[in-house]
């Protein structure tokens, strides 16, 4: 999922519809926005791309509230539905509370028992509607202490946006899983799942969020605060590797860039030689760049995409899958024909797209084709918001590499090592970095396993 929040700006939700435009791949299955005029709070949301979910008529109407909230919904297993799509917007006589989430909590089943069995009523499938419920339970006088209290009681992967009549509250959980940027506009404060929204709407990108963090922005300004002491930094592999936009910055750094550095350890570690190097458009494009430059082979664009086709790993069913990789991607035959090629993928999940990249390229007359894959096997699932979500779909929780490389038809098949795709994070600044579904050390013990996963 994508969030982003404005406070006290005159074109608060028009720029909150431009933001979450470019925070789309970061969802396609609803979008809303919530505003607030400080008063009272307004929502519209709707199922589909940003364009499909929202009309032009429910905007207008947005279009004088100072303060906004938006959400890009990513779904995978079930609650498919309207009723899930954020922001939520929870109606109570103390005030209204406008709420979005990226992430996954990892004991919201077991808190939403306890609430439910206490009388509480909830009208969604979703993990993140308990957090409205602790936050409206708590009886402190104090807003703030309120919110603190609830969030402490969360166990998981939480980027949150809430807002309320005259106030927008910013939290990111205290291992900093999901990204959260800050940004300012025209003296207005702003944040967002990853900085292409800033570049979007022509804001100033200030920082990372911290994990642990809390930011409290109202008419007196704005308050940076903590709401735990606790905080073990471990920004999930998958942003870099795959999830965010190639432009989107991680302490200053593109993606891109990481990217590219992991294709360059990629060809150290991968011992094979070739004619040509080509990406798989388009996230893998900076790694087939690193790994041209460091090895020296040439890169070609020997794989086409069609730009109107949807993300591959969200169509439901293994036919639709590859039905649509089929519609997505296709080889530039003369680049290939009689050449030794190395493909370089950045992760292998299920499969389909190797296994149909190898095919196609062959029949287009390739001499060999060799498999880099610029991330380590992702053997096991993620609790935490990345959509792989049964060990099951995952074809390296059961198969070993040269099984995968049997079964996908590829001459050869590199993985890069943990070490090395660690050793490129480090050198970048960073502070810790998930990667469970490399290794199965999940840095969030996960307590509710058959949760619903929403992202
Ligand atoms: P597969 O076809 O092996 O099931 O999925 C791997 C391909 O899907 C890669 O090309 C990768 O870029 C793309 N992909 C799409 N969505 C995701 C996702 O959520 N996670 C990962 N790791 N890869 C994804
Ligand atoms: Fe990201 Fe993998 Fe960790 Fe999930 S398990 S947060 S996808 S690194
Ligand atoms: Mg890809």
């Amino acid at each position: 999922c994508g969030v982003f929040g404005i406070f006290n700006h005159p074109q608060a939700s028009e720029l909150t519809y431009i933001a979450l435009h470019s925070l789309q791949h970061r969802g396609q299955e609803g979008a809303g926005i919530v505003c607030s005029n400080g008063e009272f709070l307004f929502g519209a949301r709707g199922m589909g791309l940003l364009t499909e979910a929202l009309t032009k008529e429910q905007l207008m109407s947005l279009e004088t509230f100072p303060h906004s909230i938006g959400h890009v919904r990513y779904a995978t297993t079930g609650g498919s539905e309207l009723s899930n799509v954020q922001p939520f917007l929870f109606k109570s006589h103390k005030g209204d509370l406008g709420l979005a989430h990226n992430g996954n909590l990892v004991n919201a089943l077991s808190i939403r028992e306890a609430l439910e069995d206490d009388g509480a009523i909830f009208q969604t499938s979703s993990d993140s509607e308990v957090l409205a419920h602790l936050i409206r339970k708590n009886k402190s006088a104090d807003k703030k202490q309120r919110i603190k209290t609830a969030l402490r009681q969360l166990k998981g992967a939480f980027a949150f946006v809430i807002l309320d009549e005259d106030s927008l509250t910013i939290a990111l959980d205290d291992h900093g899983v999901r990204p959260l940027m800050l940004g300012m506009i025209d003296d207005a404060y702003c944040v967002a799942s990853e900085t292409c929204a800033f570049t979007a709407i022509g804001a100033e990108y200030i920082r990372d969020i911290e994990p642990g963090e809390l930011i409290t922005l109202n008419e007196q300004g704005i308050e940076f605060d903590h709401y735990t002491d606790v905080s073990k930094p471990n920004l999930c592999s998958m942003e870099y590797i795959y999830f965010a936009r190639a432009d989107s910055e991680f302490r200053n750094t593109s993606t891109y860039t990481i990217r590219k550095s992991l294709g360059q350890q990629l060809a150290r570690e991968m011992d094979v030689d070739a004619d040509i190097v080509i990406g798989v458009p388009d996230s893998s494009l900076a790694a087939a760049k690193g790994f041209s430059e460091a090895s020296g082979i040439p890169q070609e664009q020997g794989l086409i995409k069609n730009r109107y086709v949807g993300r591959t790993f969200i169509s439901k069913g293994q036919e639709a899958r590859e039905r649509a990789v089929r519609m997505k991607l296709s080889p530039v035959r003369d680049v290939v024909e009689g050449k030794r090629v190395i493909v370089i993928d950045d992760s292998i999940v299920r499969g389909t797209t190797s296994r149909f990249i190898v095919k196609a390229l062959k029949k287009a007359g390739a001499k060999e084709v060799h498999m880099g894959v610029s991330s380590p096997p992702l053997k096991n699932p993620c609790f935490y918001g990345i959509d792989v979500s049964t060990h099951a779909e995952i074809i390296a929780s059961t198969k070993s590499t040269e099984e995968i490389r049997d079964e996908i038809g590829a001459d050869s098949l590199k993985y890069l090592s943990v070490g090395a795709m660690h050793n490129v994070y480090h050198s970048y600044g960073s502070k810790g970095q998930c990667d469970a579904c490399f290794t199965g050390n999940y840095p969030i013990e996960i307590i509710d396993r058959l949760l619903p996963q929403e992202k």
